[in-house]
């Protein structure tokens, strides 16, 4: 039998980030892979300069200077255009470098080892842990074995297709093809990765209608799933971090700078658990309950109410220059309410009539 202080069960970006600082503090941690090797696939991998900051990475591939948003009706409004508003990363190295970063710190990798029991601190009858950490994902099974709660789920699917150079990121709202969510080309500076989410099944076609609105051949066309909610994330020895606790922005679907963050966290208050929960709705937790409000009026959305959005967007492309974050979106909306809320009662109004 293995013994180690900390068992983390998931080689994604944020076990390992997690794996990385436990073993900094000196403790002896094993990270439990079921894959054969590292490096996520199914992610557009568009991120802050906080998270490059965060993982201290060279896996940055382009760097986004604004976004075009595509609406129903044809609508294009263009922001951004004139600084670094996003990183574009190389997905799999990032994961590899920051699991590079815990293994010169000591921590044991056991790839090809799916967890499928967690018995009286024991993993699959072989390994002893004093504190075992879910890092493991959208569908958890350290979540779903300590009863951590329910949360929901977008489908989501993305390949990847090529056309000229590119820095502008283009986002598409329409529910033939997107109901609930929306649709993402990002263009990796090579390649452009091309996806969508829907709260609805059959999402294939759903994706084959989006590209053939594009005139792109899109390949290597994968799906997944983005958790949308926040579960509690503490118990007693046993603690969540990232998809698999549910952090992730619901508005967007992003999920590395909330699960980095929550390794930086988990971290500093190791080993309270329940400090690290309290610490991390101290820090994020209005932000994340922010956006689950924003993604519930996205949920229902008619194409008529993307619409009327894309109308209000266009008289004040500014407001969103100045303030557009990826990582804390909830603050363009507060601030569109102070600069203008009587469109914001009206558009609270639209919401209620188009819903
Ligand atoms: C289509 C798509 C696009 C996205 N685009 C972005 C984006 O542009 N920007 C952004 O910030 N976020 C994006 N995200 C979200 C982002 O990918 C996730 O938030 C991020 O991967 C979470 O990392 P993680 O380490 O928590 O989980 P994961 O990366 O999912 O890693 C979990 C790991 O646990 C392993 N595992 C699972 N179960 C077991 C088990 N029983 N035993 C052993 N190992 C197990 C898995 O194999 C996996 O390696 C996107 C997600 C999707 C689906």
């Amino acid at each position: 039998m293995m013994q180690f202080d900390v068992a983390i069960v998931g080689a994604g970006a944020v076990g390992n980030m997690t794996a990385y600082l436990l073993a900094k503090k000196g403790y002896k941690v094993v990270v439990l892979e079921r894959k054969e090797s590292i490096g996520k696939k199914v992610c557009a991998g568009l991120v802050s300069g906080r998270v490059i900051k965060m993982a201290d990475s060279e896996t940055v591939m382009n760097e986004i200077k604004g976004a075009l948003i595509n609406f129903p009706d044809g609508r294009k409004v263009a922001i951004g255009g004139n600084k670094t508003y996003a990183y574009v990363i190389d997905r799999k190295k990032f994961d590899q470098y920051l699991a590079e970063k815990a293994m010169s710190e000591g921590v044991e990798y056991k790839l090809r080892f799916r967890v499928k029991n967690i018995y009286e601190n024991k993993i699959n009858g072989s390994v002893r842990f004093r504190w075992l950490i879910g890092a493991d994902g959208a569908r958890s099974i350290v979540a779903e074995k300590f009863s951590f709660g329910k949360v929901n789920y977008v489908n989501a699917i993305q390949g990847e297709g090529k056309r000229g150079d590119d820095d502008f990121v283009e986002i598409y709202f329409g529910n033939e093809f997107a109901p609930g969510f929306f649709a993402w080309i990002v263009p990796d500076g090579n390649k452009l990765r091309i996806g969508l989410g829907s709260k609805e099944g059959g999402i294939r076609k759903k994706f084959n209608t989006f590209v053939s609105m594009l005139d792109i051949e899109v390949k290597n066309i994968r799906g997944a799933v983005i958790p949308i909610g926040l579960r509690k994330f503490a118990k007693k020895n046993v603690a969540l971090v990232g998809d698999a606790a549910g952090q992730v922005k619901a508005t967007s679907g992003g999920g590395l700078y909330a699960g980095l963050l929550a390794s930086k966290i988990l971290a500093e208050n190791f080993d309270d658990l329940t400090r690290y929960e309290k610490e991390y709705m101290k820090e994020f937790g209005n932000e994340l309950k922010k956006c689950l409000i924003l993604r519930k009026i996205f949920y229902h959305a008619t194409d008529k109410l993307y619409n009327y959005f894309g109308k209000i967007i266009e008289k004040d492309i500014g407001l969103l220059n100045e303030y557009g974050d990826i990582d804390y979106q909830s603050v363009i909306a507060k601030q569109f309410i102070r600069r203008h809320p009587l469109l914001a009662i009206s558009m609270l109004f639209k919401c209620l009539c188009y819903i």
